[in-house]
């Protein structure tokens, strides 16, 4: 490959909004056999919305939702946007505004946790939840609610406060309408897709069957120090693996794969570990990445 074929290459791919981290990246790309999606804001549009609240133990779900959104507010999650905007219309509705919070703390991956009106309010996945109530663990019954959250594919997140639990949050996020088409798109370039999420079976295994990807290409629940595992699994398998994703959590992913894709709506953190950022939001660009660097590779050979 001689460098002025390359260069021409990631000119090109500027002008179809693809920002490449130098000229080798092309030569990267043409090698990928494997693509690891991640699921929120990259598959799907990250644009969650809150669907129900579910109030537990004697709370009342607007108070839920006021507290779990005053803890939200410092986060840059989508989830997090979603609890936000639902709790100020909430409180907005009833005359009020969502309280502030004090000692916010934020664990990838997991939920996030504050004092919120004096009140020691947590909201996250279950894992987390279970180390913020006294009791180390969620009562057979809270399990039961979390499936049933869950079976109705939503992403379902926990509320405690002050140690027990007060509720759930479901959230429904919406495929990108460029994301099935594309996924068909690398499988006829010879790409496996794989769907790595740190969400829920039952909601990835719904994103997967609904883009084309098979249920055993599917890891959910996985959390972000394990998204970096994943990759190095699948490298050590001997495959050649391009990762794309979004969020905070993907950039040891990103940094990790052979070839890092990280979508231009995403986080700063994300962009600044990937080899590859495609301006938009749509994994269209990330197929146009790859078929460029094949014809520019393939011309100058
Ligand atoms: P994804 O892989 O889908 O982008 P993350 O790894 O960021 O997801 O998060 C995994 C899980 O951790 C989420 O599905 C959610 O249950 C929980 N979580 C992460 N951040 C937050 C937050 N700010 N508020 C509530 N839950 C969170
Ligand atoms: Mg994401």
């Amino acid at each position: 490959a001689t460098p002025v074929g390359l260069l021409a290459g990631t000119g090109r791919a500027s002008q179809l909004g693809i920002l490449i981290r130098g000229p080798e990246v092309l030569e990267d790309t043409r090698t990928v056999d494997t693509i690891v999606l991640d699921k929120t804001g990259t598959v799907t549009a990250g644009d969650l919305a809150v669907t129900s609240v579910t109030p537990l133990n004697g709370h009342d779900a607007d108070q839920v939702l006021r507290l779990a959104g005053a803890v939200e507010s410092h986060s840059e999650h989508p989830i997090a946007a979603a609890i936000t905007t639902a709790a100020r219309e909430a409180a907005a509705s009833a005359g009020s505004t969502v309280p502030e919070v004090t000692g916010f703390e934020s664990a990838a991956g997991g939920g996030v946790r504050g004092t919120v009106q004096s009140h020691t309010v947590a909201a996250g996945r279950s894992s987390y939840i279970s180390t913020q109530v006294d009791s180390g663990t969620l009562t057979a019954a809270e399990e039961q609610q979390l499936a049933a959250a869950e079976a109705a594919g939503a992403t379902a997140i926990w509320v405690s406060v002050d140690g027990r639990v007060a509720g759930i949050i479901s959230l429904q996020d919406t495929i990108k309408e460029s994301s099935a088409p594309a996924i068909t798109e690398f499988t006829r370039l010879g790409l496996r897709p794989i769907l790595l999420t740190g969400d829920n079976a039952q909601v990835a295994t719904q994103v997967a069957a609904a883009v084309g990807i098979s249920a055993e290409d599917v890891f959910a629940g996985v959390r972000p120090e394990d998204k970096v595992a994943k990759v190095i699994e699948l490298q050590e398998a001997g495959r050649v693996v391009a990762m794309v994703g979004d969020g905070v959590n993907d950039a040891p992913a990103l940094a990790q794969a052979d070839l890092g894709i990280a979508m231009g709506s995403g986080t700063d953190v994300a962009r600044e570990a990937a080899d590859i950022t495609v301006m938009g939001s749509s994994l269209g660009q990330v197929v146009q990445s790859v078929q460029l660097s094949r014809k520019t590779l393939g011309i100058i050979k």
